[in-house]
């Protein structure tokens, strides 16, 4: 698996260290409140959790089901609610986590639901951004890394599936499309 793997972006240590950063800044946005995390399948599961175990916060942790890729390197543009179920956000404030920020419609789609749903306050956190005008007007609250506008593997992100559970970000060798 490593030998697939050309130049690692953002290594481990690297990551481990800006968690603690983001963490202490949502710390600091919601103080003393529960608040509800929802984080979005399957690629940000490895961030979700490295990160909300340094949040010493009362979290209600939810996970929803999106895809837009449908197993190739650029963005679809359609984003699918692969799992309908939301959960219920009425009166609450959210934090939707995500892997990382490239469009921007995936974000953008479920920050415009969680609202529909009732929710006060929606922030978002990511921990890649790709450093380009987003086809959707989006910005995260909470950004890990501004990574260039290539395709990316590694800490939960994928290439058809595989890769997710490499330690750090990388970029892989042969081209792909
Ligand atoms: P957006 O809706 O912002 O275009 O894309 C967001 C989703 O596309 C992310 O949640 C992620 O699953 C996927 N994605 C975007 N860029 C990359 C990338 O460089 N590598 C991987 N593996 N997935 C990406
Ligand atoms: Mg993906």
């Amino acid at each position: 698996m490593e030998d697939d793997i050309d130049r690692v972006l953002v290594d481990e240590q690297v990551i481990h260290k800006r968690l603690d950063v983001m963490a202490k800044e949502i710390r600091q946005d919601f103080p003393g409140e529960v608040l509800v995390v929802v984080v979005l399948l399957k690629g940000a599961f490895v961030f979700a959790a490295d990160l909300l175990r340094r949040v010493p916060r009362m979290l209600e942790i939810e996970c929803v089901n999106v895809a837009s890729y449908h197993g190739g390197t650029e963005s679809s543009g359609v984003v699918s609610f692969l799992d309908h179920k939301l959960p219920e956000v009425k009166g609450r404030k959210v934090l939707l986590l995500d892997d990382i920020l490239d469009t921007g419609r995936t974000l953008k789609a479920v920050v415009d639901r969680l609202l529909e749903e009732g929710a006060t306050e929606v922030k978002t956190g990511v921990l890649l951004a790709k450093d380009k005008p987003h086809a959707e007007d989006v910005a995260a609250d909470y950004v890990g890394f501004y990574i260039a506008d290539e395709f990316v593997v590694g800490y939960g992100l994928d290439y058809q599936g595989r890769y997710r559970n490499l330690p750090y970000v990388g970029v892989l060798k042969t081209p792909v499309s």
